[in-house]
Parts: C-alpha cells; structure tokens; sequence
C-alpha cells in the first residue's frame, strides 16, 4: 500500500531569505548565486565580490563530490560501501572516518538521540523509498536490535559494523558539508555568503554592508515566517516532523525523525527546534538530537553546555528561546500571539 508522501519544498526559506537580504538593494553589491539539486535537497549560494562567482562553482562542484562520497543509496559511495559489508572491516578515506567520528561522538554526547545506525527503522517506514508504511511492533524491535552506534567500531581509517546495521548520515551530512563548503569559500578570499542548504542556513560573514543577515524564521504549522533572525558567521538548522512525513492509514502524520530508543517517529511536544551555532555540524547533529529529547531534555542538555543556542516552537504554539539568543529574534506581527519563553542558564 502506498501512501501519500510529503515533502514540504524549501523554497519559502529560500525565498525569505533572498527577499530580506535584497532589502536594502540599493547599497547593497549584486550577489553571484548557484542553485542545484544535492543530498536530496535545494541547494542555494549567494555570495559577493569579484571572483564569487567562479568560486561557487568551486562549491557547488564540492558539495556534489560530498554527496558521491557519503550518500546512502548511491553504489560507489563509501557509506554504500559499508552498508553492504555484512560484517566486514571496512577501510575508508580519512574524510569519511572523519564525519563518522563526529557523528558517533555526537551520538555519545546525547545518549543516543541522535543515532547514525538509524537507517533500517527508516526503511522500514518507507522514509528511504518513499513508499510509507507502519512497520509491526515486533518488526520495529527486531530491527532495533541492530540500531546502537556503541556497536560500530571505528579505528582510524577502518570501520566494521556488525551485519545487518546500516549508517545514514541524513541527520548531520548537510551542516558538516556545509563546513566544508565553508572553509574553501573563506579560503578563496570570500567574507559575505550566504550558503541555504535545504533551508538551513550557514552564514558566511555579514552582509556587504557590515549589517547582519536577516534569517526568517519558518512556521512549522503553515505559510509564512514567524520571527526574524539577525545573523553572523553562524549557522542556523532546524528540525522538525513537519518538514517530511506521511499520513497513514490510521489518519495519524509520521514524521522522518525516529526516536532510536523505540522505533517510532517523534511524537512529543516540539512542532521545531532550530539550533544557531558556530558550526554547521554542530546545529545539525543537535537540532535533530533536540527534536528526539523533547522540550525538558532539550533544556537540560542546554544548561549542560550552553555553547550554541535553541528556538524551540511547541505545538501548543509556545516559543523557547536561550537566553543569548533573544536580542537577536523579532517575534513576526502576525505571530504576536504567541507565548515567547526564555530559557536561562539557571
Ligand atoms: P534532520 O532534518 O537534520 O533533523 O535529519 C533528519 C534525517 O536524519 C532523517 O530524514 C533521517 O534520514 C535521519 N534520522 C532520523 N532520525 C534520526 C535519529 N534519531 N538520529 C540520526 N538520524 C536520524
Ligand atoms: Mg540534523
């Protein structure tokens, strides 16, 4: 049985953010753009000054090779690769070893909320081939039995899982590309870009003019923006099971964020959790890890090491925001109504 697959287009961010930022057109310099299809998702670059344009077809041609290197169904990718070792050490390039560190670290670092070996749960959800179902209860606990990061064993340069587990790095990919991307723009010379990754935003610089880029804030429930964002040189990643999911049979909507410790897609209080951080990985890998723990968790994991900051909307439509981040986010007018929170480091 197939069901009706959503994925909402990311345009609107996109959009948004273009608009914003051409605000002040006239003092404003032209912006080089690429736009391209990569790691599933809409991919736009802005960026100024003479050689931009030359150096996002550098980028884009960067983040194409990424997406060769670490793509899930593509067969001469090294995570293809390991997916299909049935238990074999496997040797891959120190890239690869590189973003499976971070993620396994970042899997340790929130007990497991987020989970890279989560792939066969999604399969069986049909969130890898776009025709949902709702797996049995059984089957979901048999195949969590080959879920668990702590059972992949990474020593430098080789990797042995053991058969039957299978790694997806959907969850912080798009962000340590980003980085990536990042680093060779600022390499070749460029200090104002804008990198909008599938709507996460990696903010290179500030605007030409030295003011802050202004991010809109997406409405997980519907049209428009619900805040503004004054951003610079950071990274700005939300989650949330709005932005991909299915209805099934039962009337009830799937999301594609699983919570590893039983199988099921995320049901709790959070509509989003958006993560401002210094790095793209960083907001990436804890976005979605926030999004698993729930709102108290979130928190708590927040108050432990304060080194980024949260935008956390309930479904009740009530915001919390870290306390660092508040001089820098505009509630919208028409989103006025809203309950804003602040959450304090004490
Ligand atoms: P994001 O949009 O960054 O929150 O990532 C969501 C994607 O990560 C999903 O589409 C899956 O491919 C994958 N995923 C879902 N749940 C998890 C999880 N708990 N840990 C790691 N990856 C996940
Ligand atoms: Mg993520």
């Amino acid at each position: 049985m197939k069901y009706k697959f959503v994925m909402l287009p990311v345009f609107i961010a996109s959009f948004c953010l273009t608009a914003c930022s051409n605000e002040n057109s006239e003092t404003l310099q032209e912006a080089s753009r690429v736009n391209f299809f990569a790691m599933d998702t809409y991919m736009t670059f802005s960026a100024y000054g003479n050689e931009a344009e030359q150096v996002l077809a550098q980028a884009q041609e960067e983040m194409e090779r990424l997406e060769h290197e670490w793509s899930v169904t593509d067969e001469s990718s090294e995570i293809y690769r390991i997916n299909h070792s049935e238990g074999e050490a496997v040797t891959i390039s120190s890239e690869t070893a590189q973003i499976l560190k971070f993620a396994f670290d970042m899997a340790e670092k929130t007990d497991g909320a987020l989970d890279p070996t989560i792939y066969p749960i999604l399969t069986a959800w049909g969130f890898t081939t776009e025709e949902n179902r709702i797996p049995e209860k059984e089957e979901l606990d048999s195949l969590l039995e080959n879920v668990g990061y702590e059972q992949a064993e990474l020593n430098r340069n080789q990797i042995q899982l053991p058969k039957g587990m299978e790694l997806d790095l959907g969850a912080i990919g798009k962000g340590y590309a980003g980085d990536i991307v990042t680093k060779l723009l600022e390499k070749e010379g460029i200090t104002s870009a804008l990198l909008d990754i599938g709507g996460n935003i990696q903010a290179i610089g500030s605007r030409p003019d030295g003011s802050e880029w202004r991010l809109g804030l997406r409405n997980p429930f519907g049209e428009g923006e619900i805040g503004m964002l004054l951003v610079s040189d950071q990274a700005v990643v939300t989650s949330g099971n709005y932005e991909r999911y299915f209805i099934g049979e039962d009337g009830k909507q799937y999301g594609h964020i699983i919570d590893p410790k039983t199988g099921y897609p995320v049901d709790n209080e959070l509509a989003s959790v958006t993560i401002i951080a210094q790095e793209g990985k960083v907001g990436d890998a804890l976005s979605t890890a926030m999004f698993v723990m729930g709102l108290k968790n979130a928190e708590t994991y927040w108050k432990t090491y304060q080194d980024f900051e949260m935008i956390a909307i309930t479904n009740d439509g009530e915001i919390y925001l870290t306390q660092g981040i508040e001089d820098q986010f505009t509630l919208s007018s028409t989103f006025s109504n809203m309950e804003l929170h602040i959450i304090t480091a004490n």
